[in-house]
């Protein structure tokens, strides 16, 4: 089914808006979405990748199919989409002549365009995906996608909005004017882009040359929700994302291999647990409330507290399935022992793991990254507490492919970011996340 521009559900008072330092300053927590897309009534020539099965139910009524057959077509559709990765309706030989035509004559399967494809000298990949057009307002949000590859391993780190309404002071992506949320097609479209770029399909073959896991899995194994944007700003397309995408006779990814990353969106936490059952991961990035409100202002809306009483109470928790607690090391703001200490105070009595991000600079950001002996003496009081403390390994330094500087917008930024890089005082690249599964 199509997702097209809701009109009606336009704000009409959303002012497009830059971010300043003044107005986050001002306590300037939160931007508004300009749109907001839905699943809609498909005109021709829409695609079926990333629907959910009701979603696919519901497109093969729009052409007929009777509703006795309902199950039995989205089962072969789904092997062919989501098992095998199909790109042709003639490639479904199961199916009758008949029937693949006139699914072939209402839709598509289409994958969102890959703008540009970057490959880092370790393997990392990006890609920047142009979403298909919503409706006439609407050329096609850009978002981008990293692939992270390690020998046991392939990260796939997505995109849940275009942009982000929120304004964490450290963030690049959060300085982007335009945001929606993505649908949850346009989120598992990602992971097929990812697919079929790398070759993980049956009987595909990765391009030559490509790094990708050795170990006899799966190319993607695990996903990480750290692209841009909040995914608890976009919950309902999040969950029926994540279900998708862990469908046992589709794409399956094992549901303890993805992990969804949130700010801090208190109310719809205990609901990521319930229903997608994912693993979680907090960005903490500070101790204090005082610091906390500015570096992730919807800490004025749920402290710290009300944080931690979220993550007490996510479903599930046990030694082997813990929380990540992310925290970007920013020189001379949270960077001291003492913030170290406090760290470990503050997270007693939740099976934990704290990931330690070296900051990575982006054009204008008013941060500098702690220094290498700072993080490291950071990391030993972690660990010495009884916390694993890993800090995240470089990856992809040479695309620019790193934490919190995915911003789709300007190419000119993006120059001068890559500028930056090669002049040595930029992008630091990727880090690989995971739950060490
Ligand atoms: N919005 C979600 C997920 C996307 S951000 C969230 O905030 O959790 C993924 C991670 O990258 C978050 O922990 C975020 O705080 C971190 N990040 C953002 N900007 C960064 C930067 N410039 N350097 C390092 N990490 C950054
Ligand atoms: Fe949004 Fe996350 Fe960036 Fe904050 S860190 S602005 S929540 S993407």
């Amino acid at each position: 089914m199509a997702t097209v521009l809701d009109i009606a559900k336009r704000n009409p008072n959303a002012a497009p808006v830059a971010v300043s330092d003044a107005a986050r300053a001002a306590g300037f927590i939160e931007k508004t979405a300009e749109l907001n897309v839905v699943a809609g009534a498909a005109p021709g020539g829409a695609s079926l990748v990333g629907l959910t099965r009701d979603q696919l139910k519901d497109s093969l009524a729009a052409i007929g199919v009777p509703e006795r057959e309902h199950k039995m077509r989205v089962a072969q559709l789904w092997h062919w989409i989501y098992f095998r990765g199909a790109k042709d309706f003639a490639e479904m030989t199961n199916m009758g002549k008949e029937l693949r035509a006139r699914l072939a004559a209402a839709y598509t399967l289409a994958r969102p365009q890959v703008v540009s494809e970057q490959v880092s000298k370790d393997g990392t990949r990006k890609w920047l995906i142009r979403m298909a057009s919503t409706g006439p307002l609407d050329k096609g949000a850009e978002i981008e996608c990293v692939y992270i590859p390690e020998t046991d391993r392939g990260t796939l780190c997505v995109s849940s909005q275009v942009g982000c309404t929120l304004t964490c002071s450290f963030c690049h992506t959060g300085t982007q004017r335009l945001v929606r949320n993505l649908t949850s097609a346009e989120i598992v479209a990602q992971l097929i882009v990812a697919r079929d770029a790398i070759g993980d399909w049956p009987g595909a073959t990765p391009p030559e040359g490509a790094f990708v896991p050795n170990d006899g899995g799966r190319f993607v194994s695990n996903i990480v929700f750290m692209g841009m944007g909040e995914p608890l700003y976009n919950t309902d397309n999040v969950v029926a994302a994540i279900e998708v995408m862990s469908d046992g006779e589709g794409l399956t990814l094992s549901r303890r291999r993805i992990t969804v990353s949130t700010s801090g969106v208190v109310p719809q936490m205990e609901r990521l647990g319930a229903e997608a059952n994912t693993m979680l991961a907090i960005s903490l990035h500070a101790v204090r409330d005082e610091l906390r409100d500015e570096l992730v202002p919807i800490n004025r809306k749920y402290d710290i507290a009300q944080l931690l009483d979220a993550c007490r109470a996510y479903p599930g928790l046990s030694n082997a399935r813990r929380i990540t607690f992310e925290y970007v090391m920013l020189k001379g703001v949270n960077d001291s022992d003492a913030d170290a200490r406090k760290l470990v105070q503050l997270l007693k009595g939740i099976p934990a793991k704290i990931n330690l991000i070296p900051f990575n600079p982006w054009p204008g950001s008013k941060y500098e990254c702690s220094d290498w002996e700072r993080i490291e003496r950071f990391s030993e009081i972690v660990y010495r507490a009884g916390y694993a403390s890993p800090v995240r390994t470089p990856r992809g330094r040479d695309i620019l492919a790193a934490c919190g500087q995915l911003k789709s917008e300007t190419e000119k930024l993006r120059a001068r970011a890559r500028m930056m890089a090669e002049q040595g005082i930029g992008a630091e690249g990727v880090y690989v996340v995971g739950n060490g599964e």
